[in-house]
């Protein structure tokens, strides 16, 4: 098939995800327009192929992710999404069918957050796809990672571990094609916690996604506030098929530091004050997303995994780093 021209791709693909937005004018003019009541919170993330996704994965999913990933940076932030701006470099000899598949899932993803696409930038090159997206989103006052307090408890959204493992799911012979394809997903397709976080953005007294890896992330929050984070690997919130993984492995606890240090998790950590306790329960159970409170903060530096009797355990990789 042939590759579709820049300016048709725009027009009949990309200019349809603009409309209802006034300021995006129809992704025709030089620079989209942002008007926002509140103080305007901006990320950006790019994705490269055979690099943040597989070389294999289909370009819907792989777009999918991008928005995702991005959307997670402001629910971090106790940003509420308001636009997103998206910068496509085609591989040369692009195929227009994984163009349009692409543009589909951009399109299904814009409407399940009723974000609007509002610019952006189309160029080609080079013999990988990378997309680079960049979200603003609104909020009254952006919850920082340097907010902890001593006394405060640590939570996690979600489960922890799943994205890791469905990345490396061939070498886990032991786990059912049921529980690999329930983890795939979990890697492909994240699910930014914008929601939930909406509803704790006057709770949380400081927040991170999970990224790099739920001990790597947790540093950074312990780093930021000046403390050391305390965590209870009991506590590690996981998925059915991550439970099953870890009831199958020789060392459990090894098992489950694997998956607090692995990435892709885009789960929320945050931490919050005892007193709001009963606050976030009703959050969380309104947002239909868990928040497990797996620990506090305390003075001191860094972040220590306790076993059940309460004893560190040693932790030889920390998460995910590039360089
Ligand atoms: P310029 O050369 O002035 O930068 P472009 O030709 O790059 O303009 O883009 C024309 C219009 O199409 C702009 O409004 C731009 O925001 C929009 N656009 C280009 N690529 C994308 C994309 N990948 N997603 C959304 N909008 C895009
Ligand atoms: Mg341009």
């Amino acid at each position: 098939m042939t590759s579709l021209g820049e300016f048709d791709f725009i027009a009949q693909y990309l200019a349809p995800l603009a409309a209802g937005h006034e300021g995006a004018f129809g992704l025709k003019d030089d620079a989209a327009r942002l008007t926002c009541g509140n103080g305007l919170v901006v990320t950006t993330d790019t994705l490269v192929q055979g690099v943040h996704f597989r070389k294999s994965d289909p370009w819907d999913l792989a777009i999918r992710k991008a928005v995702r990933v991005n959307l997670s940076d402001l629910a971090a932030m106790g940003a509420a999404p308001q636009a997103i701006i998206l910068s496509i470099v085609w591989p040369e000899n692009s195929d227009s069918s994984a163009m349009i598949a692409l543009a589909d899932g951009l399109a299904a993803d814009l409407a399940n957050y009723g974000v609007p696409l509002i610019g952006g930038d189309t160029t080609r090159g080079g013999d990988r796809l990378i997309l680079t997206i960049t979200a603003f989103g609104e909020c009254e006052t952006p919850v920082r990672r340097s907010g902890a307090a001593t006394g405060d408890d640590v939570y996690v959204s979600g489960t922890i571990g799943d994205a890791s493992l469905g990345l490396n799911a061939s070498r886990h012979d032991a786990l059912s094609d049921d529980d690999k394809s329930a983890l795939d997903q979990r890697y492909l397709l994240p699910e930014p916690r914008h929601q939930l976080a909406a509803g704790l953005a006057n709770l949380m007294s400081a927040a991170i996604d999970v990224s790099d890896g739920l001990v790597a992330d947790a540093a950074h929050v312990a780093d930021a506030s000046g403390l050391a984070l305390e965590l209870h690997l009991a506590e590690l919130p996981l998925s059915d098929a991550a439970k099953n993984w870890v009831g199958d492995s020789e060392d459990p606890i090894d098992a489950l530091v694997t998956l607090a240090t692995s990435g892709d998790d885009y789960e929320l950590l945050f931490c919050a004050p005892p007193i709001h306790r009963d606050a976030i329960k009703q959050v969380a159970a309104a947002s239909g997303v868990a928040a497990t409170r797996m620990g506090r903060c305390l003075a001191g530096h860094g972040v220590a995994l306790l076993d059940a009797s309460g004893k560190p355990v040693e932790i030889t990789r920390s998460g995910f780093t590039h360089f």
